[in-house]
């Protein structure tokens, strides 16, 4: 196996992931399989504790793992399949050694950074190796140089890559260019200080991946090869793409990223043959139809709170030929103002997952909105469980149904907790997490769309429909289109005389790829569309 390593430098945001995303999707173009991981420095096991303001998506793999939102991208760029192992951070690190060390493992010996903490990340490199068969690992390190608490993980690969040998190891450094415009030039210092700072630990980086606003003149590179001690041609410039992040691939090929790392690391393929990837983003960038939908949630100022989701929509408009106009509405405002003022004028509405009662009553209305008016409807997680609530109290007049996670004392508790979860009292890691098998019902948009009968999709959650009211709401109209019948569990719903109103307790947007877009997804901006 041959591994690539990948830092940041001068500033976080860089867009690291996506470009150790494209690498691979380079790589695989020509022939190799290659996997993902993700290395984050921060203490937290992992990121399922975080708050999306923090951190972004939480990213759930079919495992079950709770992980940072690069693994989507690798995921959407690749073929790989990932899981537990391709996410370590620090405080995962630490969990291991500190019960090995309660265990009496370590025989005696004092328990240090190094060799100890390197060690445990350097097992995990090769677990990932020996899990795979895979021919190149891509290793994305999080945070920036020359954060303290990143240094045990540069160590560690440091040491991992001279055992290794220079012919199947590689870094690359991912930094930025800034463009100064008061004095109209663009500035290399940020660059050599940051790999400076890398080779203060004795990593040498052997691409320096620059991002940039404005294209690098020959000077510039130049003196960036002159000065962070590397071949001119490995001076990689990455500009800001234009229309998509898919583009970025390309963007590195032009620059032969590809062949380069190749030749580093010895490794014979044929060129990577761009087409498909081409004739895909030409479906993204120039469709011919416009449609805008609604995303009604809770955390509508981040750009990454929804990643996934987001780019689930945009698959599935490139599926219909269409762009997607993403309307991104606050539920609290529908709260204060009503559903009409914000759902008016959009052809579809989507509800998605979230934690916490903030915003409820607003997705509540907005379901209603959309039941009533025939709009396009489509809940995910959060999303379904508003909108049996809705549907309970607006058509089977239960008034007060709620979910137990907003009102314990309620009434008509639709959603409610199963006995599995009753008992649990840590919050990490402990929600239904990963792939579930779901039986779908015949004559449902769900079984049309899927074109299957029994489907996998990935989970985050803890609460459930309430079996208790099944039959009340059914015999009301909802229709159940989905179940996990291992455990008796309502995983989809839809209202029949509706154009679209579908509802999943998963998170189907986990597993839309450019290529393919998700089947619910695609049906949804299809409805929207006929709208
Ligand atoms: N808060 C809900 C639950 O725990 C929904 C979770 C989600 O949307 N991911 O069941």
């Amino acid at each position: 196996m041959k591994y690539i390593f990948v830092t940041g430098g001068v500033i976080s945001s860089l867009g690291k992931g996506l470009t150790a995303a494209s690498l691979g999707t380079l790589l695989e173009h020509r022939g190799l399989k290659v996997t993902l991981a993700k290395f984050d420095p921060y203490l937290n096991v992992d990121p399922g504790t975080m708050s999306p303001f923090q951190h972004g998506e939480v990213y759930v793999t079919d495992d079950g793992a709770e992980t940072d939102l690069d693994l989507g991208h690798y995921e959407r760029f690749t073929h790989a399949t990932l899981g537990r192992l391709n996410n370590l951070t620090s405080g995962r690190v630490y969990a291991n050694i500190i019960e090995k060390e309660r265990r009496g493992d370590y025989l005696g010996k004092t328990v240090q950074v190094i060799p100890h903490v390197t060690n445990e990340i350097k097992d995990r490199i090769r677990k990932i190796g020996r899990k795979s068969d895979a021919d190149v690992l891509i290793i994305e390190i999080g945070g920036t140089t020359g954060d303290i608490e990143g240094l045990p993980f540069l160590e560690a690969i440091r040491e991992f890559a001279q055992e290794a040998g220079p012919k199947n190891a590689l870094f690359i450094h991912v930094t930025l260019v800034p463009y100064i415009r008061v004095a109209g030039e663009i500035k290399t210092k940020p660059t050599q200080q940051s790999v400076a700072k890398l080779r203060e630990i004795g990593i040498q980086p052997q691409l320096l991946i620059c991002r940039s606003e404005k294209p690098l003149t020959i000077d510039v590179r130049q003196k960036i090869a002159s000065f962070c001690n590397v071949p001119l041609e490995c001076v990689i410039e990455e500009l800001d793409v234009a229309h998509s992040i898919y583009e970025v691939p390309l963007a590195l090929q032009d620059e032969r990223v590809d062949t380069i790392v190749c030749r580093y690391l010895h490794l014979k393929t044929r060129r990577a043959d761009m087409r498909d990837w081409k004739r895909m983003l030409r479906r993204l960038i120039q469709p011919r139809r416009q449609c805008r939908i609604a995303v009604v949630g809770k955390y509508i100022n981040l750009q990454d709170a929804y990643k996934s989701l987001y780019e689930a929509i945009k698959h599935a408009g490139a599926a219909n030929d269409s762009a997607v106009d993403i309307v991104r509405v606050d539920a609290e405002n529908i709260e204060r103002d009503g559903a009409a003022k914000y759902l008016r004028n959009v052809a579809g509405v989507l509800v998605p997952g979230g934690f916490g009662d903030r915003g409820i009553e607003g997705k509540i209305l907005a379901a209603k909105y959309a039941r009533e008016h025939k709009v396009p409807y489509f809940g995910i997680c959060l999303g379904m469980q508003t909108a049996v609530i809705e549907f309970a109290r607006h058509v089977c007049k239960l008034k007060d149904a709620n979910s137990a996670e907003f009102n314990s004392k309620t009434a008509h508790p639709v959603i409610c907790l199963i006995d599995d979860q009753q008992r649990v009292v840590n919050k990490g890691g402990t929600m239904r997490l990963g792939a579930k098998l779901c039986q779908l019902v015949p004559g449902t948009h769900a079984r049309r769309l899927y074109g299957a009968p029994v489907i996998s999709e990935r989970h985050r959650h803890r609460y459930e429909f309430n079996n208790s009211y099944r039959e009340q709401l059914t015999r009301a109209g909802l229709k159940i289109a989905g179940l996990y019948t291992e455990k008796n569990l309502v995983e989809m719903i839809e209202l029949p005389g509706h154009p679209y109103f579908v509802a999943c307790q998963f998170h189907p947007e986990f597993k839309s790829r450019p290529h393919t877009a998700h089947p619910l997804f695609r049906g949804f901006i299809e409805a929207a569309l006929r709208r």
